[in-house]
C-alpha cells in the first residue's frame, strides 16, 4: 500500500470494541496502515476487529507490542466519525469501546466481499432461436441491462436454467461474478413531488436553502399532524441527494417504516435503504458497507442508524422528535435526537426535527435562537383540527367494570350511523392491569420485579411489562390457594374491546396494540385494513397516536385522560399534552370535521385545559416557567445514577458512600439526592437504588461525575449506570 500514514512496524493505537476502556498500542502491519482503517488485531488468544485511532500512546514496551494482523477491505472510518464517537462517549460517559460497538454492528465487516454469479445480455445473437430462448433475451432486454441470478432469470422467463446456460457459448448471454453487496437502487431527486401548499413551499424553500448551504444547522419543523411535514422534509432530502450527499431519516417506530418507504418510492422512484432490528445479518452488512462507499443515498432507520459510517452525510431528519423511544434506555444510554445534532454539527450537515408536539427541549432551543423554527399552521387540504371537549366523569353514571361513558357512547353511535370510524384510546396493553384474589386480597406480582403481572387474555397468560416474564393464568390464588376467585381489576385494551363488543354488537372492532402482532408486516396489514374502512371501532394504545392516516376516522374517545398526569415524572405534563394532542390529531384527517372527547375526573387541571383550548404556546410557556423556577431540564442539568445488586443493602451502601463523598460535584455547585429505592425497586431479581444529580445549565457535569466516580471500585455483583439527561426516572 503506498501513501500509508504509518510505515510497517510503526507504533499505532488501535481501538477495539472489547471492554478495555481505551485504544491499545500495536505495530503497523506489512504495507503500513493509516488512521481510520479497519484492522484485525490479536488480543490474547483471539483476533478482534479494531480501528486505527492514531499514533500509539507509547505506554507499553516496544518489545511487548504485537503487530496488526491485516488491514480490512472496508471504507476507513472518517475523522468526523471518530470525533463523533469520542464526543458521544464523553457526553454520555460511556467507554469509547462501547461506542465503537454501536458503530460496527454488522457481521463480517472485514470479510472479502462474497461473490455471486450473474447473467446479463451480451452482444452476440443465439446460434439458433427458440421461443424459450427468445423469452430469456426479452427479459434481459426489457430491464435495461440489469443483471439477474440464474434462478431469477429462469423464473422471469419461465424457462429451465439450462435454456439460459445454452445461450452463453454464442455470447448472447454473459455470465459474470459480481459482489453480493450491491449498491441500492438510485433515487431520483429530480422526479417531481406533490405540488406544495403555500406555507409548505415556504418551509421547503428554507430547508432546501439550509441543505444547499452545506454547513451545520438545526431546524424545528412544527406542524399539526397532517399538515404535510413529511412532504416538506422530503424536499430537503431531495436537495441533499441532488447535491450528491447522503440523507438519514430517523423514525421512532418500525411499524411506521413500511408506510414511509412507499412514500419515498413515490417521491424518488425507488425504495431507500432500511436499518432496524428486524433486518437479516446479510442486509445489515450490505447496508453498512454501501453507506460507507456511497452506494446508499438515503437510509431510513431506527435510532442506531445514527452510528452508520456515512461517506458524506448532508441531512438528518428526526421525525416525531419528541418521541421518548429516541432515548436508548439499555446499554449505552443516549438520546438519538441529541446525538443527531452532535453528529450533524461535526459533519457539516443539517438537522430537521419534525413534530406536531415538540419536546420542551427543542421548543426552548428554538426560543433561544439555537434552532430555526418553521411552522406549518394548517392541515393540508380542507381538514381542520378536531374539536376537543372534556367529558366530566364525576357526572357520568357507569356500571362497575365499564369505562365507556354514556356521553362517549352516544357520540360513537352518531358517528357509526354516519358510516364513519371511532377510535378509543387507552394506553394500557393487555386485558387488565391488576389481578386480585377476592378471597384473600392478594395481587399477583412478578417473582423477579416489583411489578404486577398484567393479564393478557389474548395470549392466555400473565405478563410482566417490566421484564417480560410470562406464565399461564393460574386457576387458584398463588397465596391462599382458593380456586375461582381471581378477578381482573381495571381496564386494558383487550378488556375495553370486550366492553365495546357488548355495547356495539354489530360493529367491527379492531384492536391495535403492539403485543397482538407478531410482525411489523402483520401490523401494517391491519393498519391498511382499517384505513380502507374494514373496521368501525378501533381500540388502541399509544401505537395509534403516531403517524397513521385513517381517512374515515372522525371521533377519538380518550378513555382515561388523567392516566399520564399521575406520577412524579418531570415530563408528566409534557407527555400527557403531547400524547393527547397526537391522539386527537387522528380524528378528521379526511374531509369530515373531527371530534376528540377526553374522559377526565379533573377537567380543571391546567394540562387538561391547555389540551382542550389548544393554546400550545401558552402551555409551553407555562411549563417552561415552572421548569426554569425548579432549575430542571432544559433550564438545568440532571444525571441519574442507578446502582443495582442482588442484595439491596450492597446497593444502598455504595449509594450512601457516593452521596457522602460528593466533593467533585459540590465543586461545580451540583447537588446529589438519594440514595433512594428506585420507583421500580426490583427488576429481574436485582435491587435498584437511585441517586439524582442536579446542576446548573452551564456546569461541567460530565467531568465532575467522572472525577466523582473515578475512585469507585465496583464489587463484582454491583452494577452502576450513569444516565445523562434522564428521560425515565423508574
Ligand atoms: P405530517 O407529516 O405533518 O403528518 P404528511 O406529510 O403525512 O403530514 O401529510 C398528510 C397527508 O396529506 C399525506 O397523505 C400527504 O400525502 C398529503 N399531503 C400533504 N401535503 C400535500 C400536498 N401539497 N399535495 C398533496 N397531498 C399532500
Ligand atoms: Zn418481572
Amino acid at each position: 500500500m503506498t501513501g500509508a500514514e504509518f510505515a510497517r512496524g510503526a507504533r499505532i493505537a488501535v481501538l477495539t470494541a472489547q471492554p478495555l476502556g481505551r485504544p491499545f498500542d500495536y505495530h503497523a502491519p506489512e504495507g503500513g496502515c493509516s488512521t481510520g482503517e479497519f484492522v484485525e488485531v490479536p488480543l490474547g488468544p483471539r483476533k478482534v476487529l479494531g480501528v486505527v485511532w492514531g499514533a500509539g500512546a507509547g505506554d507499553v514496551d516496544a518489545g511487548r507490542l504485537r503487530a496488526v494482523i491485516r488491514v480490512l477491505d472496508a471504507a476507513p472510518m472518517r475523522d468526523e466519525m471518530r470525533l463523533f464517537l469520542e464526543r458521544a462517549a464523553d457526553y454520555t460517559l460511556t467507554p469509547l469501546p462501547a461506542m465503537l460497538r454501536l458503530a460496527t454492528r454488522a457481521p463480517g465487516l472485514g470479510d472479502p466481499p462474497s461473490m455471486r454469479r450473474l447473467y446479463r445480455r451480451g452482444a452476440g445473437g443465439p446460434d439458433r432461436m427458440t421461443s424459450a430462448r427468445a423469452r430469456v433475451l426479452e427479459v434481459l432486454e426489457s430491464y435495461g441491462g440489469l443483471a439477474f441470478t440464474l434462478g431469477e432469470l429462469a423464473e422471469q422467463a419461465g424457462v429451465s436454467p439450462s435454456v439460459v446456460k445454452g445461450l452463453i457459448p454464442s455470447g448472447a448471454v454473459l455470465e459474470e461474478d459480481a459482489p453480493r453487496d450491491q449498491p441500492y437502487p438510485r433515487l431520483d431527486p429530480a422526479r417531481g413531488g406533490v405540488s406544495l401548499a403555500e406555507d409548505q413551499a415556504r418551509a421547503a424553500a428554507r430547508l432546501r436553502a439550509g441543505v444547499a448551504g452545506g454547513s451545520y444547522g438545526t431546524t424545528l419543523l412544527k406542524g399539526v399532524t397532517g399538515s404535510g411535514k413529511t412532504e416538506v422534509y422530503l424536499e430537503a432530502v431531495a436537495e441533499c441527494l441532488s447535491g450528491g450527499r447522503q440523507a438519514l431519516v430517523l423514525l421512532p417506530e418500525i411499524a411506521l417504516t413500511a408506510e414511509f418507504l412507499t412514500r419515498v418510492e413515490r417521491r424518488f422512484g425507488a425504495r431507500p435503504a432500511e436499518w432496524h432490528s428486524g433486518m437479516t445479518m446479510a442486509e445489515r452488512r450490505r447496508l453498512w458497507r454501501m453507506v460507507g462507499r456511497g452506494g446508499a443515498q438515503l437510509v431510513v432507520g431506527a435510532r442506531s442508524a445514527l452510528f452508520l459510517p456515512f461517506r458524506d452525510l448532508g441531512l438528518i431528519v428526526v421525525d416525531e422528535e419528541h418521541d421518548s423511544s429516541y432515548k436508548q434506555e439499555e446499554g449505552v444510554l443516549y438520546n438519538a435526537r441529541d446525538m443527531a445534532v452532535l453528529r450533524a454539527s461535526l459533519a457539516s450537515a443539517q438537522v430537521v426535527l419534525a413534530s406536531a408536539t415538540p419536546s420542551l427541549e427543542s421548543w426552548a432551543n428554538a426560543e433561544a435562537g439555537k434552532y430555526t423554527r418553521l411552522d406549518l399552521t394548517s392541515r393540508f387540504g380542507e381538514a381542520g383540527l378536531p374539536e376537543m371537549r372534556a367529558i366530566d366523569m364525576r357526572s357520568e353514571t357507569l356500571p362497575a367494570s365499564h369505562w365507556i361513558s354514556p356521553t362517549l357512547e352516544a357520540a360513537m353511535r352518531a358517528r357509526l350511523a354516519a358510516g364513519q370510524q371511532a377510535l378509543l384510546f387507552l394506553n394500557r396493553r393487555g386485558y387488565a392491569p391488576v389481578t386480585v384474589c377476592r378471597a384473600c386480597g392478594h395481587q399477583i406480582g412478578c417473582a423477579h420485579c416489583d411489578a404486577r403481572m398484567v393479564e393478557h387474555r389474548f395470549l392466555k397468560r400473565l405478563v410482566c411489562h417490566q421484564c417480560g416474564e410470562t406464565r399461564p393464568m393460574p386457576e387458584a390464588c398463588p397465596s391462599c390457594h382458593v380456586e375461582g376467585k381471581l378477578a381482573a381489576v381495571g381496564p386494558g385494551v383487550e378488556r375495553l374491546a370486550e366492553e365495546t363488543a357488548e355495547r356495539f354488537p354489530d360493529a367491527r372492532v379492531a384492536v391495535l396494540s403492539s403485543d397482538l402482532f407478531a410482525t411489523a408486516r402483520a401490523l401494517k396489514a391491519q393498519i391498511d385494513a382499517i384505513a380502507a374502512g374494514e373496521a368501525d371501532i378501533i381500540i388502541g394504545t399509544q401505537l395509534v397516536a403516531k403517524g397513521h392516516n385513517f381517512p374515515l376516522l372522525t371521533l377519538v374517545g380518550v378513555i382515561d385522560a388523567d392516566l399520564g398526569l399521575q406520577g412524579s415524572d418531570l415530563r408528566a405534563a409534557e407527555r400527557t399534552f403531547q400524547l393527547m394532542r397526537q391522539v386527537a390529531g387522528r380524528a378528521g384527517r379526511g374531509a369530515q370535521k373531527g371530534l376528540a372527547l377526553l374522559q377526565t375526573f379533573q377537567p380543571e387541571h391546567p394540562v387538561i385545559r391547555a389540551i382542550l383550548t389548544g393554546d400550545e404556546e401558552g402551555f409551553w410557556r407555562a411549563e417552561a416557567a415552572e421548569r426554569r423556577a425548579a432549575g430542571v431540564p432544559p433550564y438545568g442539568r440532571m444525571a441519574g445514577i442507578v446502582i443495582s445488586a442482588p442484595e439491596a443493602k450492597a446497593a444502598f451502601d455504595l449509594g450512601t458512600m457516593l452521596a457522602r463523598n460528593d466533593g467533585p460535584l459540590r465543586r461545580i455547585g451540583a447537588q446529589v439526592f438519594g440514595p433512594a429505592p428506585a420507583p421500580i425497586a426490583r427488576v429481574r431479581g436485582r435491587h435498584r437504588v437511585r441517586l439524582l444529580i442536579k446542576a446548573e445549565k452551564g456546569a461541567p457535569l460530565q467531568v465532575a461525575i467522572s472525577d466523582w466516580l473515578a475512585p469507585v471500585k465496583l464489587p463484582a455483583q454491583l452494577r452502576l449506570a450513569v444516565d445523562i439527561d434522564p428521560q425515565s426516572f423508574l
